[in-house]
């Protein structure tokens, strides 16, 4: 093996299956799951220096993975729009792309010098990676490139809130924003012959998949790496400007909106930041407010996932936001939907319904409208526990962003976690409300409820 390259710190390299001096294999093995893009992605780099060092060709993976918690036909489609184009700037680089479906690929492991896998936080993510780990019999690497800085960089423990992690992170960011060339596979894997699933596009690959085709595709995102880097541009250009006073302003699109392309490793954060500190610095209040939010409330998310065992789900709450949510199940509920009608977003709320109408059409919700919406089902089902379950549910089965750290931090600051406690009131106890009255007060809200009504 050849070591860390001088352009990837050290930091984001850890060896999960160690190196062994007489490994033999035909090729350098990248499964590439958490980061679907050829720039700016760290373990694709370092997978290409290693294959270059050892004289071996690159060939990577991608898998189909329908062994996931709600594997269907929205979120499958949108990563599906980016595979034509990653192939071929990839062969372009004299790397293979091959396709296989579902953990099928034992036979590509046996034959590979070196595997590299791209760090991701979930259970079923892990679990993925445990098994390409017993499985194979060549040193495994795990790069971690979802992220600007590797979450035990950063901090050995869980943060609690935003402030603590927050000076941990602006201290060492620099350090993280290495630029990474776009290294040339010296020998070509393309002549190799590798079985793959290959088909034209995206609908020949869903017709064959075993997915839930009732969560229809969305015509408001279309994915891959292209797509996201024509939208992080246009944000730089035309919402960045605005981004620190209106981003909580649901009827102006002064957001990024690359949430999904983040989600599925199609746009590195790195990416981002560096393209927004191209055209401004950190003095300027909407950088700042940005690095808040993709790095500070992105990267405590991820520092959740490593280090609290319970994340993702109610009993990953805080002790005193648990007790008190506990403490007022008793409390009369005007309202209670079962999960069919808010799913169908018949409430009687007009806002809430504006919330999930946009959940359903375009696979996110806009970040403040967000916040009510998942508040309001604290208010709305029998117990604390069923509202964490219903906002999971919705949120990772309709959300193209879903199924993310950051789907689990959301939902529970929603619920008192990463927040302080607040005067005791009914049903939320002292968890933060959020009332109708702080949407009304928003001047684009009625635009997004013409939008979504
Ligand atoms: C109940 C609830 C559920 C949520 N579920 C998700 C989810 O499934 N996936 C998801 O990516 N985000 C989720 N968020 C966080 C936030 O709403 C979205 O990241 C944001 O609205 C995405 O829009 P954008 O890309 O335009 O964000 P921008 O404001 O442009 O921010 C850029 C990026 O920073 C990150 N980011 C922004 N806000 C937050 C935040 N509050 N916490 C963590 N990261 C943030 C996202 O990756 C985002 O794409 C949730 C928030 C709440 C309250």
């Amino acid at each position: 093996m050849v070591g860390v390259p001088s352009f990837i710190r050290a930091e984001r390299v850890r060896f999960l299956k160690p190196q062994q001096t007489s490994a033999s294999g035909d090729y350098v093995l990248y499964v590439m799951e958490a980061c679907q893009r050829t720039v700016q992605n760290y373990a694709l780099e370092y997978a290409v220096y290693q294959a270059n060092g050892l004289s071996k060709p690159l060939v990577v993976l991608f898998p189909l993975l329908e062994r996931q918690p709600h594997p269907n036909l929205r979120r499958f489609r949108f990563m599906l729009e980016g595979l034509a184009e990653l192939r071929y700037a990839l062969r372009r680089r004299n790397i293979k792309l091959v396709v296989r479906k579902g953990s099928r690929f034992s036979d590509l492991m046996r034959e590979a010098r070196l595997i590299v896998l791209d760090r991701a936080y979930l259970s079923h993510q892990r679990e993925f990676r445990s098994v390409v780990v017993e499985e194979s019999e060549a040193p495994v690497a795990e790069v971690e490139g979802g992220v600007v800085c590797p979450v035990e960089a950063v901090s050995q423990k869980a943060e609690p809130y935003a402030r603590t992690i927050r000076p941990k992170l602006l201290k060492i960011l620099d350090r993280f924003l290495e630029d990474l060339p776009a290294q040339q596979a010296v020998k070509s894997s393309l002549p190799l012959d590798l079985e793959s699933w290959d088909e034209d596009g995206p609908e020949e690959y869903l017709r064959g998949l075993d997915i839930d085709r009732s969560v229809q595709p969305v015509s408001y995102f279309r994915g891959g790496e292209e797509e996201g880097l024509r939208r992080l541009s246009l944000f730089v250009r035309e919402r960045l400007p605005i981004y620190a006073e209106k981003r909580s302003d649901p009827g102006t699109d002064a957001t990024s909106e690359l949430s999904p392309y983040l989600r599925f490793g199609m746009v590195s954060p790195v990416q981002v930041l560096k393209a927004v500190l191209r055209v401004s610095s950190t003095n300027d209040a909407n950088v700042q407010s940005l690095v808040n939010e993709l790095v500070v409330w992105r990267e405590l998310a991820r520092n959740a996932a490593v280090y609290n065992p319970l994340f993702g789900g109610f009993d990953g709450l805080p002790g005193w936001a648990r007790q008190t949510l506990i403490q007022h199940v008793g409390d009369r509920r005007e309202y209670v939907y079962d999960l069919p009608t808010l799913e169908r977003a018949e409430t009687h709320d007009p806002f809430w319904n504006a919330a999930q109408r946009e959940l359903l059409a375009t696979g996110k919700i806009h970040n403040y409208v967000r916040m009510y919406w998942c508040k309001k089902l604290i208010e709305w089902t029998e117990t604390p526990q069923r509202a964490f379950e219903y906002a999971v549910y919705l949120n990772d089965r309709y959300g193209l962003d879903g199924l993310d750290p950051n789907s689990y931090l959301g939902i529970s600051w929603c619920f008192g976690a990463f927040d302080r406690p607040f005067f005791e009131s009914k049903i939320y106890g002292k968890v933060r409300r959020m009332t109708e009255e702080s949407l009304k007060r928003k001047p684009g809200i009625q635009l997004y409820l013409s939008r979504y009504s």
